[in-house]
């Protein structure tokens, strides 16, 4: 017999980062909360992509 893990139990470790859309380069949330505005701290771009990184699961092999 077989469980599985619920999805989205370890929410907490996903983490979100953002990638500005000019320069290509990766952002983070702390980063626009020194700016207090949503933009790219390298070239100011004001167009960003939310990106999701999965936490990365282990799975146990019996
Ligand atoms: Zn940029």
């Amino acid at each position: 017999m077989i469980s599985l893990e619920e999805e989205g139990k370890n929410e907490g470790l996903e983490s979100i980062i953002y990638i500005c859309a000019r320069c290509g380069r990766e952002l983070k949330p702390h980063d626009f909360e020194l700016l207090h505005s949503i933009k790219c701290i390298y070239c100011g771009s004001k167009i960003i992509y939310k990106v999701r990184k999965p936490s990365v699961k282990k799975i146990k092999a019996i």
